[in-house]
């Protein structure tokens, strides 16, 4: 069989093989398995390890384990329902007599008869004085086929057994017995990995426990590696050439010029990176990654300012409406006087036909906007550089889409993630990175305590206080109305509430069931100091700059996660006034003590998001949905930081070696990351 009948093969839908009609085929494709790659591939969520036979005198309480023994009686048969009776048999070994019970019958109980070796596997108790074993599975001593082995355990949907699964499994096992080998066989030897074959087989069928784990670390390392490379292709995708030639970048320095505010150091050096990066004739692929309020929005004006003083529009784009309208202000702010055209492009404009068209004659410079930019209908004339604010909020495929529209258009991404290294390098292993670490200089830091709702009362005196000095203040609610089922304080009656504590200020109620247009006149009007309150549903959680703002209200502040937490101080701070943080929460668990303190003593994003990946493991900090890679199913980003590096360290060597993987060794890689990223354009990521 030659490579590509091969393939053909195991892309062959699972009906092919026996024992799999077109009705069982229905339920494995509901647990997403089409082909038989994907069969071979859908791995066992735990492992059922029957291998721990232990003699009649030694067997442990509580835990699943083996036994093996001589028949010592009939099987006593007690009627307990109509339908269902309880089994019983008394079994001896050298070392004693054992009770083994069960309830419907795992095997044809007439079939074990007084004297023959059986064995069995359950979990022992004790009864009064004797032990007994309530029994999952039996078997005649020489059989071994159920017992003396570890069994896969896979997360199925109801109608597919365990046993229709791994029968499947099993035959293509056995069928194929010699697969192909993705990975180059020096990427195996150098790393010590288990071949292919061995390593399907072991995942499935695991002979004993050091196996697994070998073949588990081959296939960590194999979706790292495809990640990688992959990643890694994205980004030569772009390095082909550029349509835009940018010459002319010394211009940013009459923009420079005229900014209310010294730039801090990092912002310039971003900056310059920014300025190499257009006069390239590659697109520049850029991620900005800097705290909040260390003052990115600034960082990317500069660089739609060279863009359209080179005669390119820029495409700036946010992940919520809201903010868009806020850079859509902000960028109209700085770029006053310049003659540089602006708009804003989101679902809820009016006139959205006509802005569309006027996109496309080229009467604008910069487009702000959501999603709605990365529609098919907008085309740009002349689109020179595509910005995406709040990076993690758009998945890679979207930053693909984005890049493609235009004639291969500079890339510039803004994050506030903070994440470990060894992370972004996967992650965002298809661009470079300027970080902004300091925040820019008046700051102050924003002084955070948690309080209790005895102290509501010094609360509102505080907010009072002010108020009164002539600030605003947040109050943010993690639920919008009561809800029986959770004990947080609504959205709704926290502003009932503080409307009646202070009758002569001016509050509004800000939350995401409201239409853009609502939300937006509140959001600007708070911005224009016509409310002294804003109270709200995390729908401010990112990016909102409103620098008079001075006291940010958390209530039920435990039902947060440590980095929004940190993301919602964030939006306080920003102008040169000294400003507080307060977190409300009576909490009633230890952790959320701990998480309270965090917050009290720590200001740096880094250091929380650490502590946040601790408390709250990798799934919530990190979700896939958020950086919009493939799930992976063996690696884990957060505790595989060798394998990543390991798989780094290879994904160098082979690229150095053939950057278009087009040899034919590489010629599994290329399907392997063509399937990884199906969704994007294969042909953009292979030229
Ligand atoms: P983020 O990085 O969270 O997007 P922004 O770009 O919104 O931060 O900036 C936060 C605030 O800091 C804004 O009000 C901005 O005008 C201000 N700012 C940015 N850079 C500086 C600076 N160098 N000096 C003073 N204020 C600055
Ligand atoms: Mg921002």
């Amino acid at each position: 069989m030659d490579f590509k009948q091969y393939v053909s093969l195991l892309n062959s839908s699972i009906t092919v093989l026996k024992g799999i009609g077109n009705k069982k085929g229905a339920l494995f494709n509901k647990i997403g398995i089409f082909s038989v790659w994907d069969l071979l591939y859908f791995f066992p969520r735990a492992y059922d390890d029957r291998t721990n036979f232990y003699s009649i005198a030694q067997l442990p309480e509580g835990v699943s384990c083996c036994v093996s023994g001589v028949v010592a009686g009939p099987v006593i048969e007690k009627r307990i329902k109509s339908k269902m009776s309880l089994y019983i048999l008394r079994i001896e070994d050298k070392t004693g007599f054992l009770t083994l019970k069960w309830f419907s019958s795992p095997y044809n109980r007439h079939k074990i008869r007084r004297g023959e070796v059986y064995s069995f596997c359950g979990v022992v108790s004790k009864n009064q004085s004797t032990k007994e074993m309530l029994v999952r599975d039996m078997e005649p001593y020489e059989k071994n086929e159920l017992l003396g082995k570890i069994l896969p355990v896979y997360s199925l949907t109801n109608g597919l057994t365990q046993n229709d699964f791994r029968r499947s499994v099993k035959f293509v096992l056995d069928t194929v017995k010699l697969f192909w080998e993705t990975l180059p066989n020096e990427i195996l030897t150098n790393n010590m990995l288990t071949n292919i074959s061995e390593a399907l087989r072991e995942m499935h069928f695991p002979t004993n426990s050091q196996n697994l784990k070998d073949a588990k670390r081959r296939f960590a390392f194999e979706e790292l590696f495809i990640l990688c490379l992959a990643m890694r292709k994205m980004r030569s995708v772009n390095s082909v050439s550029t349509g835009v030639d940018i010459k002319n970048t010394d211009c940013v320095l009459e923009f420079k010029e005229k900014l209310p505010f010294e730039l801090t150091f990092d912002q310039r050096k971003a900056i310059d990176d920014i300025c190499m990066d257009l006069k390239k004739t590659v697109p520049m692929n850029r991620l900005i990654q800097g705290d909040v309020g260390s003052g990115k929005t600034v960082v990317a004006a500069s660089c739609a300012y060279i863009s359209a003083k080179n005669g390119y529009q820029t495409a700036v784009m946010a992940p919520t409406e809201i903010l868009a309208r806020q850079h859509y202000r902000t960028f109209n702010d700085f770029f006053k006087e310049s003659g540089i055209r602006i708009c804003l492009l989101t679902s809820g404009v009016k006139n959205k036909n006509k802005l569309i068209e006027d996109i496309k004659n080229f009467k604008y410079d910069i487009v702000i906007g959501t999603h709605a930019l990365i529609q098919d209908k907008v085309s740009f004339a002349n689109l020179g550089v595509c910005i995406t604010d709040e990076q993690h909020r758009f998945g890679v495929k979207q930053r693909a889409s984005l890049a493609n529209s235009g004639n291969n258009p500079h890339v510039l991404v803004m994050s506030a993630t903070p994440i470990p290294r060894t992370l972004s390098l996967v992650v965002y292993g298809d661009l470079d990175i300027s970080v902004i670490s300091t925040l820019p200089g008046s700051r102050q830091k924003t002084d955070t305590f948690c309080i209790g709702e005895n102290m509501r009362n010094r609360l509102n005196g505080f907010i009072e206080k002010q108020v009164e000095e002539g600030h605003q203040c947040f109050v943010v609610c993690p639920l919008i109305e009561a809800s029986e089922s959770i004990e947080a304080n609504s959205g709704k009656q926290v502003f009932d509430y503080i409307k009646d504590i202070f009758p002569k200020y001016n509050i509004a109620f800000l939350h995401g069931k409201m239409s853009v247009v609502e939300k937006d006149e509140i959001m600007n009007d708070f911005y224009l100091g016509k409310y002294e309150i804003l109270v709200s549903t995390t729908v401010i959680e990112v990016g909102i700059d409103i620098p008079n703002a001075t006291l940010m209200i958390v209530e039920n502040a435990e039902r947060f996660g440590l980095s929004q937490l940190h993301q919602l101080r964030g939006r306080v701070g920003r102008g040169s006034f000294k400003s507080y943080c307060i977190l409300i929460s009576d909490c009633k668990t230890e952790e959320a003590k701990e998480r309270m303190k965090i917050m009290c003593r720590a200001s740096d994003g880094f250091e929380i998001a650490d502590y946040d990946l601790k408390l709250r493991g990798c799934g919530e900090f990190f979700g896939t949905r958020q950086h919009g890679l493939p799930e992976l199913k063996v690696a884990n980003l957060f505790t595989d930081s060798n394998l990543i590096e390991e798989a780094k360290r290879s994904c160098d060597t082979v690229l150095a070696r053939d950057s278009e993987l087009s040899c034919d060794e590489y010629f599994p890689l290329r399907l392997r990351i063509e399937k990884m990223f199906k969704d994007i354009d294969y042909h953009r990521i292979f030229n």
